[in-house]
């Protein structure tokens, strides 16, 4: 049976145990095996992939596509047609967004989303409807973060064109119903794009049996570096869309008027590609399947219910979403009576806990939920006991330093 301790030797940042990182949700730390691999991209194989005739050249781009297969293979088995490498989430459904969005959206039509969503998954479509005179329609959630089946279905009509939903809101930690939300918006002849930033490091993602038309998330928050991220995309969809930006590798012939473009995956892929993260990214993804999904989930569930049964032992701390600490992914995110979050975060960091404290990137949500500000501990699979431990004695502490009694 492995432990958290197993891997935490793998992570550099991690092994001398001075620092108890709970900020995970934003970005994961970087296991050895990841940071080498890229490393070894530069030191052994560099040169511009997809351009040169020559060793070097052909050996970073058999580098990329071999990486953008391991990526196929994990969302699934898709297609590595289906497989756009990108900078992360943002720049993925900024991609749908624009390339999808832009076309296919018009006057009078709807564009679906929750109120629980990342600004990467609101502001793009805002603009969409903006630009096109289209109406933004809200899924609302229950105060613990739960869509229903009522809420869905009385919202998504034959006017909806594009459903943008979470797969796992990056506050509340829920897990939507993607795949029912899904099924019920293609009923309705309605596209179908998923943010699985928070999900895709947590569990395993199969896109095909979600059926989902467009699914996206980073590299850098399940261990790859920070710049490489992926959009999934249903390869008669993406057929049909224009590039998103233009200019080298994305083209097939290029006149002084005109251009014909590059087949799928590289018409998305313009200028020169990110290999070395790509590579990263692999890596990660061969450290994650190592790691295994049921230890990551087994692992989460553990911390996250220790995490919640201490605060729950707070009365002046209040935790969003599921009391369920299973509906979490690890993430918990609460205020403090009478205490700012960053202040809380500022008291923490004096003993290297590292927590979030704001809006998230979600301030619909927290106008929803009726705070301006939040703090947030969310934890992944090298996070131990003793550092749940650490950081509950040190919140109760936060309290005295502002002023309160113990
Ligand atoms: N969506 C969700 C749910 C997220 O949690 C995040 C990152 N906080 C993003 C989108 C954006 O990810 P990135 O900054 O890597 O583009």
């Amino acid at each position: 049976m492995s432990t958290s301790q197993d891997y935490r030797k793998d992570f550099d940042i991690l092994k001398n145990g001075e620092y108890v990182y709970f900020d995970n949700a934003a970005t994961s730390q970087r296991p050895r095996q990841v940071l080498d691999a890229v490393s070894e991209f530069y030191r052994t194989a560099n040169a511009n992939p997809l351009r040169g005739l020559y060793d070097w050249s052909m050996e970073a781009t058999e580098a990329y596509e071999n990486a953008r297969k391991t990526v196929a293979d994990f969302i699934g088995g898709v297609s590595t047609e289906e497989v756009i490498f990108t900078r992360n989430t943002t720049e993925s459904l900024n991609l749908v967004a624009y390339s999808y969005g832009m076309d296919n959206v018009n006057e009078g039509d709807e564009i679906v989303i929750s109120v629980m969503e990342h600004h990467s998954n609101m502001l793009p479509w805002q603009m969409v409807a903006k630009k096109k005179g289209a109406k933004l329609v809200y899924l609302e959630p229950s105060m613990d973060g739960v869509i229903s089946r009522e809420e869905y279905t009385s919202k998504i009509t034959d006017k909806t064109r594009i459903v943008a939903i979470g797969h796992v809101s990056n506050v509340m930690g829920i897990t939507n119903p993607v795949k029912e939300i899904a099924q019920y918006a293609h009923s309705k002849g309605a596209v179908v794009v998923v943010d699985g930033a928070q999900s895709a490091p947590h569990m395993a993602v199969d896109v095909k049996d979600l059926d989902c038309d467009f699914f996206a998330f980073s590299g850098h928050k399940m261990m790859a570096p920070m710049g490489i991220g992926v959009l999934y995309g249903k390869r008669d969809i993406l057929d049909k869309m224009q590039p998103f930006l233009t200019g080298g590798e994305m083209i097939e012939y290029v006149t002084r008027e005109d251009a014909t473009y590059a087949e799928l995956p590289h018409k998305f892929e313009a200028g020169t590609v990110n290999a070395g993260d790509a590579v990263g990214l692999a890596a990660a993804i061969r450290y994650i399947k190592e790691v295994g999904f049921d230890f990551i989930e087994e692992r989460e569930i553990k911390l996250t219910t220790m995490l919640m049964e201490g605060l729950a032992k707070m009365p002046y701390i209040k935790v969003f979403g599921s009391e369920d600490p299973k509906k979490h992914c690890g993430i918990v995110t609460f205020t403090m009576e009478g205490v700012h979050p960053h202040d809380m975060s500022s008291v923490l960091n004096d003993d290297k806990i590292c927590i979030r404290a704001g809006h998230h990137c979600a301030q619909p949500l927290m106008q929803f939920i009726g705070a301006g500000s939040t703090a947030r501990a969310s934890v992944y699979f090298y996070n131990t006991e003793e550092e749940v431990e650490r950081f509950l004695d040190k919140l109760q502490k936060v309290r005295e330093v502002m002023g309160y009694g113990a």
